[in-house]
């Protein structure tokens, strides 16, 4: 009534589902998320990766395909995950609620409209990808490789289920960065699932191992992917490259960037090379 409109067909299911609900208890449905999201995104992945061990019909995707990972391998990583999920993640969901109530997450109607959605997540994915950067820099200093970083590093041709594989305090630090966006831009909890659901996704895909050529995320300007983290990864330690979490920008901005796109140019070169080769020992042949 207060809106002097009928409600949408949508807004009656949010209204009759969560006027009877505490705002802390629609918070907490995160770590249902979450949970759903970190066992069940990176299974395709799985079964990409037993397939080609088995067959070799996806090795042209793989990023590193000489790395074999078998099923004990990658439920290891997911049992490693949900210790972290049940001791760090969940706990941190359960009592950081404050800081929600504090930037004033709204869980009432009006729903926001699909273009509020879509443009604060823009606004999150940017903040936090910038913030992240320099956090995931500073992971690379001695301290906090040795300290902290060492563990998220320990898979050097990742896979969907390493993404939240990390030291716990690794993984409270990186909390910052992702709260910080909707701290800026508060929006409605709605927006605020699909905020924390989507940067997992996200971090699946980057870490799945797979470059595959139809994924949607293609289409995203700027976005760096799959291939662009895993080098992150192949480098190690000693990787001075590749930080950001989602666009390939700040790299390129602060000039980290320039390993990677040294070993791309060598590669193409290579592959050139060896076309070239190719077709001149063929021609030989024919002659
Ligand atoms: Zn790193
Ligand atoms: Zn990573």
């Amino acid at each position: 009534m207060s809106l002097g409109r009928n409600l949408t067909r949508l807004e009656t299911i949010w209204f009759d589902y969560s006027a009877t609900k505490s705002d802390y208890y629609l918070y907490c449905h995160n770590i249902l998320f979450l949970f759903l999201i970190f066992s069940f995104v990176p299974l395709p992945f799985v079964f990409v990766e037993l397939i080609r061990s088995a067959s070799g019909c996806f090795d042209r995707y793989k990023i590193q395909p000489k790395v074999n990972n078998s099923l004990s391998d990658m439920f290891r990583c997911y049992r490693d995950v949900m210790k972290m999920f049940i001791f760090v993640v969940g706990p941190l969901q359960l009592v950081s609620y404050p800081s929600i109530q504090m930037i004033e997450i709204r869980s009432g109607l009006p729903l926001p409209s699909c273009s509020e959605i879509v443009i604060q997540l823009v606004v999150y994915f940017l903040v936090e990808d910038y913030t992240n950067y320099w956090v995931h820099r500073f992971f690379h200093c001695k301290w906090g490789y040795e300290k902290i970083h060492h563990i998220h590093h320990e898979y050097t041709a990742p896979i969907g289920y390493a993404a939240p594989y990390a030291h716990w305090a690794e993984v409270l630090v990186l909390g910052i960065p992702t709260f910080l966006g909707p701290a800026i831009a508060p929006g409605h909890m709605i927006t605020f699932w699909l905020w924390i659901g989507l940067r997992q996704i996200e971090a699946i895909e980057t870490h799945s191992g797979y470059d595959f050529p139809w994924s949607l995320t293609k289409y995203i300007p700027l976005y760096g992917g799959a291939e662009y983290h895993d080098y992150h990864h192949y480098v190690g330690g000693q990787s001075q490259s590749n930080f950001a979490s989602v666009f390939t920008y700040c790299d390129y901005i602060y000039g980290t960037d320039k390993g990677y796109r040294f070993q791309k140019k060598l590669l193409k070169q290579i592959k050139e090379e060896s076309k070239k080769s190719n077709k001149q020992n063929g021609g030989e042949k024919f002659d």
